[in-house]
């Protein structure tokens, strides 16, 4: 059975690179396919070496675009896709995930066989564009990255509600180091509160973006580093991992009392 993951978080909280170097990882013994469902289309950037055309793009161009024209194949076969959206300020920018979903199905590229699937979702999970992944049966389990800082996990904790509301399965907090003091216990004691426990802790490291630059996962352009390996963990705990919960996110006021008793 495919394993359906979705990947949710605060704006610039470090989705897409945890999306590309887990994908990198699975892709050392797996078929795995990346789909990015962020209007900016840069999740596959460094799985593919430059930003791809996005579904909604070339739909535009070709109607009737098959499997050849929305697939790319990334760093060791990773098959790589991204919705695209509109221009910022310009319509629904979740349509573009909505239009992609439904291609792909129509393309049966979920009848593949495919080991794990992983989507990477903005963190507003207001716009029902946003929600696909989490509401029509795409995914099965989401993962929520966040850091130790207030924003991250407020932005967290709204997510989670996101994923009550809609009955999704939450599988864990992946904790993406910003390099605060106490930083995994802060997020583990959160993840507790919301029902869950933390998957997977990944520190802050200057081989992210020297991969970046070079428009590189980190398991690509340093597999031998300790870097690597905590992605490689990361991506197995996620694939062991079968405790699923529907979280109890913190109201408001028990929110702000989280952070007085640290
Ligand atoms: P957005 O919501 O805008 O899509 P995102 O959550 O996908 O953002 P990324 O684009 O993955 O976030 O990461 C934001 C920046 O943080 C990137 O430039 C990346 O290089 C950096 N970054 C992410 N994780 C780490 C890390 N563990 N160590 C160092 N830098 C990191
Ligand atoms: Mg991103």
């Amino acid at each position: 059975k495919t394993k359906r993951i979705a990947i949710y978080g605060k704006g610039g909280i470090g989705k897409s690179t945890i999306v590309s170097n887990i994908a990198g990882a699975y892709s050392e013994d797996k078929k795995v396919l990346v789909i990015g469902c962020d209007p900016k289309a840069d999740t596959t950037r460094t799985l593919y070496g430059s930003r791809l055309p996005t579904i909604l793009n070339i739909i535009k161009e070709k109607r009737n675009a098959g499997r050849k024209d929305v697939i790319f194949s990334g760093f060791n076969q990773v098959m790589c896709t991204e919705s695209g959206g509109p221009e910022p300020g310009v319509g629904c920018a979740g349509r573009g995930v909505i239009v992609a979903m439904s291609l792909l199905e129509r393309l049966n590229v979920f009848e593949e066989d495919l080991d794990v699937v992983i989507y990477d979702v903005l963190g507003d999970v207001v716009c029902g564009g946003f929600a696909v992944p989490l509401r029509e049966d795409y995914a099965d389990e989401v993962y929520i990255v966040t850091s130790g800082e207030y924003m991250a996990l407020y932005a967290a904790n709204n997510i989670s509600r996101g994923i009550k509301k809609l009955k999704s399965r939450l599988g864990g907090i992946i904790c993406n180091c910003k390099g605060l003091d106490n930083e995994e216990e802060v997020v583990s004691r959160f993840a507790r509160k919301i029902g869950t426990k933390v998957i997977g802790v990944i520190p802050r490291n200057q081989l992210v973006q020297k991969s970046e630059y070079d428009a590189k996962t980190v398991m690509e352009k340093f597999p031998d580093s300790d870097m690597a390996e905590m992605y490689r963990e990361l991506s197995r705990a996620i694939y062991k991992n079968s405790d699923f919960i529907l979280p109890t996110p913190l109201e408001d006021e028990e929110f702000e009392e989280f952070f007085q008793k640290l």
